[in-house]
């Protein structure tokens, strides 16, 4: 492999059901960050069917450039398909640095596109930078269970992989106007039918509907919270803000509220605008998923807890008396 001859820096568009994922807009920033550093392009890769439309909008927020694979076989994602498609762009393109969302799609997609191309991948990067003297790509994420930082590089292949944690970057802002290029490639349909696996239908998850990484406003439960039912009154005090409920590892874990709840190392990254930790210690495994928000609001019995300290206002007391009493303030 000739290091030389891989330039430009790439992120997948990740698209799903008719939509651009959010966080491709957070990879535009981190992308053109290390694209300006490195004096390369960003390039925004798009595969799907009628995807075509948001390869200017990719553009507006910061892509030089956008390769479109928009053909029927790609409407509905298959691991080993996409990872082929990308394979052979990889190949064909060589690209320096490439960037993919660690959503659950990317995160399979990066490891066996990374495995095809025979190249190295940081998984779940928080935070991605060049080495100003070799030009490589330092990808940095939590280890030993969130009590390290660890940054890592692969110095003798190219493209240089990492997939990056949502909510790890700001999200790249909208410049009208601006002049990219579009290059639309041929896909050679043949070559990609055959897959192990099948796609047989869509069946969207019972949610409450709203996405804890878009919410503006969390309220979140720790084991504080005690039981079950007692996330019925975080429910409730989520629903008078507008905001979405949350939780740490000890109430998944009892059983009390579903795993996609939990925030943190293992659980979610979130930004809110508005955090209201209730019943949380603050582990340090908890903070890596939230430290983010804007404003930080504990409710602990206990003053001295990491959460209580980090907070911009500590209420100290019981949840079940301060949250009531925040309703009834609300009402
Ligand atoms: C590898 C690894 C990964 C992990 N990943 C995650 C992760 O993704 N997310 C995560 O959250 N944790 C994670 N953890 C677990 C983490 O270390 C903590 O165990 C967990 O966050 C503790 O949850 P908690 O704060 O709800 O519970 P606790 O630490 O038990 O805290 C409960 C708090 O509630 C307060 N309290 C009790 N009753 C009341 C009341 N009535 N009113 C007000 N306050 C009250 C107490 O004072 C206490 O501060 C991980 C751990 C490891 C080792």
């Amino acid at each position: 492999m000739n290091l030389q001859d891989y330039k430009n820096v790439w992120i997948f568009a990740q698209t799903q059901r008719g939509k651009l994922s959010p966080t491709v807009y957070e990879l535009l920033t981190a992308g053109r960050q290390l694209a300006d550093d490195l004096g390369e392009k960003l390039c925004a890769v798009l595969l799907g069917h009628q995807v075509k439309a948001f390869a200017q909008d990719l553009i507006n927020h910061g892509a030089d450039c956008v390769y479109v694979c928009d053909v029927p076989v790609l409407e509905n994602y298959l691991d080993d398909v996409y990872a082929r498609v990308l394979s052979d762009l990889v190949a064909q393109y060589k690209p320096n640095k490439f960037l993919i969302p660690a959503t659950n799609m990317g995160r399979a997609l990066s490891a066996k596109t990374a495995v095809f191309v025979g190249t190295g991948l940081t998984a779940d990067a928080t935070e991605v930078s060049i080495h100003k003297e070799d030009g490589q790509l330092y990808a940095t994420r939590p280890t030993f269970g969130g009590n390290l930082m660890a940054t890592i590089t692969c110095a003798k292949t190219r493209p240089e992989m990492c997939s990056l944690r949502p909510m790890s970057y700001e999200k790249a802002p909208k410049q009208p106007g601006r002049i990219g290029e579009i290059i639309e490639v041929p896909v050679d349909t043949g070559k990609y039918t055959g897959s192990l696996a099948k796609f047989v239908q869509f069946i969207k998850s019972k949610g409450d509907g709203l996405d804890l990484s878009e919410a503006e406003i969390i309220v979140a439960g720790g084991r504080g919270v005690g039981n079950k039912e007692g996330f019925k009154l975080l429910e409730k005090l989520a629903a008078r803000l507008g905001g979405a409920v949350g939780a740490s590892r000890g109430p998944v874990d009892s059983g009390w509220i579903d795993y996609r709840y939990q925030i943190g190392l293992t659980g979610r990254t979130v930004k809110p605008k508005l955090y209201i930790a209730c019943g949380i210690s603050g582990q340090i495994q908890h903070m890596a998923g939230m430290s983010g928000a804007n404003v930080i609001v504990a409710i602990n019995k206990d003053p001295d807890t990491p959460m209580m300290k980090a907070a911009h206002f500590a209420l100290e007391g019981d949840l079940y008396e301060v949250i009531p009493a925040m309703l009834e303030a609300l009402h």
